[in-house]
């Protein structure tokens, strides 16, 4: 394909081209990672998919990294890039709930908060995350994992279909029927085949639901994290939640004696029928003694966007992760040992179930390679002070590494950091092969390549 001059780019473009020197500049390369500083030649803020086509055509042939910007959350920063050119979609915002059949069409700019706000009016949601300001593009490319995943799967198993525009420009639908291989590599492969500008969803009958956190003591952490493992193994679908390490945050729905506690939890997310919402958690609330409760009916946006105003955009962020079959007492004990040095108020361990829905799918189903597992962890270092950069980056590392001889071997794309290829080959496992094929057929120059980058196959 031709390169096209920037003045013809220019020319033909609905959405905004912006570079060094703009005004808007310096807002619109930001990212939600306050670490990332990364300065692109050109961003290309596209208002439809001709612009995306447009934009991919006036890359080709250049020679210069091309990032694709969803909602800008992802940890490394992958959706910016330096010296090149910034696709960004974040004004592709279209949302459309079909109540009848079931799904909603999302445009590849969206963030999930978008999406739960127009599904909820119906009565209904998909499976996306813990947090609602998080982009719809990357998500659900990586996997999804969320508070309804035991329920109703990871993300990527409520995808119908995805239109993407590919390497070369041209516009094609991935689905079960059209481009099988491309929608099989589409569902974990992350942003390695193309330029997703729509995604259509599965919906599910999710309104009000029985939410909140539960938190202990530190100190009963390895009693409450064995049973927590137990428990969320043998408790019903309807039962999601998530175990955490945490400091209790100075926020007014919290007591003040507990602010800045070390603590361990489970915010839950139940979405089985109200009535039966306590006595499936009670099993879980009567090991050792919680120290404070708020649980209750709760609209399922609003558990979604709990955490939005704690993690803000603009903080310093870095983090580690693995999947983990069951934890033994070893391991328990040394995370508990390790998340005692939590070293910042917003620093946290995430333990994010990943069984039910998510191990009834086949294995060879989709790209996601770890659906095996039980627990996606993460280890999270979080402060608003970039003087605070080595200290929890420090923390992070230590304690992942501590951790990581008792992972299953791999972590979730989504939550890697730029750790280089041996961590992305063996996050796809035996995928990677396959993902590097369907590359190959797709993308053979590695046009995109500022992800979690899979080689085209030789
Ligand atoms: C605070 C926070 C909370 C999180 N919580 C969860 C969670 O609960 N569950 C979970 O599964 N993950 C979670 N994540 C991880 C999240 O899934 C990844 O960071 C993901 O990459 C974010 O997607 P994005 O579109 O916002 O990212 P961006 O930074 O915009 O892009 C990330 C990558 O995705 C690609 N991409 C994005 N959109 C498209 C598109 N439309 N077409 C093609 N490629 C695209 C980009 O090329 C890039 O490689 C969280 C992240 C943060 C920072």
């Amino acid at each position: 394909m031709k390169s096209k001059p920037i003045e013809e780019l220019r020319a033909g473009f609905r959405g905004e081209i912006i570079e060094p020197g703009d005004q808007s500049y310096d807002s619109a390369r930001r990212v939600y990672n306050a670490m990332i500083d990364k300065r692109p030649r050109w961003i290309a803020r596209c208002s439809d998919v001709a612009d995306i086509i447009d934009a991919v055509r006036f890359a080709a042939g250049k020679d210069v990294p091309v990032s694709v910007r969803g909602g800008g959350h992802n940890g490394a920063g992958l959706g910016m890039c330096d010296d090149g050119l910034a696709i960004d979609l974040s004004l592709l915002k279209d949302r459309r709930v079909d109540p009848k059949a079931r799904t909603v069409r999302v445009g590849g700019g969206c963030v999930w908060g978008e999406v739960d706000h127009a599904a909820h009016a119906f009565g209904m949601a998909t499976p996306s995350g813990f947090i609602s300001t998080t982009g719809v593009g990357g998500l659900t490319l990586g996997g999804g994992i969320g508070y309804l995943t035991r329920k109703h799967g990871l993300t990527i198993d409520n995808l119908i279909e995805a239109d993407v525009v590919l390497a070369d420009g041209r516009l094609v639908t991935a689905s079960r029927e059209e481009n099988p291989d491309l929608f099989w590599a589409l569902r974990g492969g992350g942003g390695n085949f193309g330029i997703v500008t729509s995604f259509l969803f599965r919906l599910h009958a999710v309104d009000t639901v029985f939410g909140g956190p539960t938190l202990w003591p530190i100190e009963q952490s390895p009693e409450v994290l064995k049973a927590y493992q137990q428990f969320i193994t043998e408790a019903p679908e309807d039962v999601g939640g998530f175990f955490a390490f945490l400091v209790v945050p100075p926020a007014p729905a919290f007591p003040t004696e507990l602010h800045g506690r070390k603590m361990c939890g489970v915010v839950w997310c139940y979405t089985g029928p109200m009535e039966k919402a306590e006595s499936a958690l009670r099993p879980m609330r009567q090991i050792g003694k919680p120290a404070f409760e708020h649980v209750g009916p709760v609209p399922f946006p609003a558990l979604q966007s709990t955490f939005d105003p704690l993690y803000p955009p603009g903080l310093q962020w870095y983090w580690k992760s693995d999947f983990y079959n069951v934890l033994g007492d070893d391991a328990i004990g040394l995370l508990a040992e390790h998340a005692t040095r939590i070293p910042t108020g917003l620093s946290t361990v995430h333990l994010y179930p990943v069984n039910g829905a998510v191990h009834r799918v086949p294995k060879d189903e989709t790209a996601f390679t770890f659906r095996n597992s039980l627990l996606s962890g993460v280890i999270v270092g979080v402060d608003p002070d970039p003087a605070s950069r080595a200290k929890i980056t420090d923390w992070t590392r230590t304690s992942w590494e501590a951790l990581h001889p008792f992972s299953a071997g791999g972590a979730y794309v989504n939550f890697l950091m730029d750790e280089g290829q041996e961590r992305i080959r063996s996050t796809y496992g035996e995928n990677y092969d396959r993902l590097a094929a369907i590359k190959k057929k797709y993308d053979p120059a590695n046009f995109f390549r500022v992800n979690q980058n899979i080689h085209p196959a030789a």
